[in-house]
């Protein structure tokens, strides 16, 4: 039921240099990262219809932040009225044409101590360059937007349940991949991360409360660990 890997993100060769070069306090690139598999979730509520046709063409194409009103001041990526309204329309693609998708919840661990100890500019700086890196390694049909704080969603069409693993290797190289410097000495960032696939029964609702769910777990397991559906 349970699968670890110690290697996540390894293939991340830039990442991996960075690890072995610097010696910033807040890396924690030290500890294994894990990846836990999760059994089948639970369903929820409903919401609003809203803007989701005048959206579908920017949904469809989408690359990044919009520009128009659609993304957050502080790192230009989609914000949540945004992801509201893609996720509805990939609700109604499952529906209608049986698409499926996945969602990631990801909020980084320890921030509050993060800004405490580097201050809360350094904070901002980390949050645009986590967003940098995501805009430049986000595969065009998904779409990584900002939750709100410290809190990010992911949302990512799939063909096979089973492709929400390379999802989650994907996201913990990026993770590793952000980094700023301060005071001449390289910062990073852990992430505790949920992923799970679109089930029947789900809303928008449903689906990112199991997410978060799983990123509550992966919390609990220590940080710095992502925790999915079960996979086949
Ligand atoms: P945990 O690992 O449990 O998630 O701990 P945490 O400290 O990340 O969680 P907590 O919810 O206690 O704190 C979230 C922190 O994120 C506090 C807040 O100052 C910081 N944060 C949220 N939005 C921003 C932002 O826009 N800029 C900066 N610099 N910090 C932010
Ligand atoms: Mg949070
Ligand atoms: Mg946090």
């Amino acid at each position: 039921m349970e699968k670890r890997r110690s290697d996540a993100g390894s293939s991340g060769k830039e990442a991996h240099a960075e690890a072995g070069q610097h010696g910033g306090d807040h890396r924690a690139l030290a500890q294994p990262h894990h990846i836990v598999q999760y059994g089948k979730g639970q369903t929820g509520g409903q919401g609003n219809q809203g803007k989701v046709k005048e959206h579908l063409d920017v949904a469809e194409n989408f690359t990044g932040a919009v520009g128009n009103g659609d993304d957050d001041a502080l790192t230009g990526l989609p914000n949540r009225m945004f992801l509201d309204t893609l996720l509805k329309m990939r609700f109604s693609e499952y529906h209608r044409l049986h698409r499926l998708f996945a969602v990631l919840f990801a909020d980084i661990d320890h921030f509050h101590d993060f800004n405490g100890k580097y201050g809360h500019p350094a904070g901002d700086r980390m949050l645009k360059a986590f967003a940098h890196a995501a805009t430049h390694s986000i595969r065009s049909t998904d779409t990584l937007g900002r939750w709100g704080g410290e809190e990010f969603i992911g949302i990512y069409p799939i063909k096979n349940r089973s492709d929400i693993i390379p999802i989650a290797n994907r996201f913990q190289k990026m993770v590793e991949q952000s980094f700023i410097h301060h005071e001449e000495h390289p910062l990073h960032i852990t992430m505790s991360v949920g992923i799970t696939a679109v089930q029947e029964g789900d809303t928008p609702e449903s689906i990112i409360q199991r997410a978060d769910d799983y990123m509550y777990e992966a919390k609990k397991k220590g940080r710095n660990t992502i925790v999915h559906d079960e996979v086949e």
